[in-house]
């Protein structure tokens, strides 16, 4: 088993969703004045990401990030602490520019398959019974921020073991999504 740390919400077990769970508030990693985001609904999708773009605490390897509508997501302390870490991103992460926690990131972009959905890291909730991550995504991708290339095999060994596929894009289901709208997009015409 490596002894890599993937991320605090992996190493410990896997914390099970409560079922009547409709969501609680996340808070920014600053001591004090705090940013605070309402989240009026449980996540969907929740996932451990080897991407270089989504937030993770200081020492993991993994990202864990879940999707929410944005419509059930609204700051509620220290909105006034929050940027834009790249305007030009597709997903726009607003982050704490104290602590950098990314808070929630938002797609503006109406044609985007995710559009209507925020990300958002759920550990950093004081609240428990947030859905658990299903899946590992753009796992290859660590290696391109420092992950030896040797470690991979134990590294996916270890995320099957506490019941994550992994894959070194979005999930399936996800990357259909993905291909559908690109296909809508296109006005490619599929037969039912
Ligand atoms: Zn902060
Ligand atoms: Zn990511």
């Amino acid at each position: 088993m490596s002894d890599i740390k993937l991320h605090p919400s992996l190493d410990n077990g896997l914390s099970p969703a409560a079922s009547d769970f409709t969501g609680g508030t996340l808070q920014c990693l600053c001591a004090a004045d705090k940013v605070e985001v309402t989240i009026a609904a449980q996540t969907l999708h929740n996932h451990a990401c080897g991407c270089s773009k989504c937030w993770k605490p200081a020492g993991a390897t993994f990202a864990v990030i879940a999707v929410v509508p944005r419509d059930a997501v609204s700051v509620t302390a220290h909105a006034d602490k929050l940027a834009i870490v790249d305007e030009n991103a597709a997903i726009q992460r607003h982050a704490c520019t104290a602590c950098h926690a990314h808070m929630y990131g938002r797609i503006e972009n109406k044609d985007h398959a995710f559009y209507g959905l925020d990300f958002v890291h759920t550990e950093l909730s004081p609240q428990a019974g947030w859905a658990a991550p299903g899946f590992a995504a753009f796992v290859s991708s660590i290696i391109e921020t420092g992950t030896p290339p040797e470690q991979m095999k134990g590294i996916r060994t270890h995320l099957r073991s506490i019941g994550l596929e992994t894959y070194d894009c979005l999930s399936p289901d996800l990357m259909d999504v993905l291909a559908t709208q690109v296909a809508k997009l296109k006005g490619v015409a599929h037969a039912k």
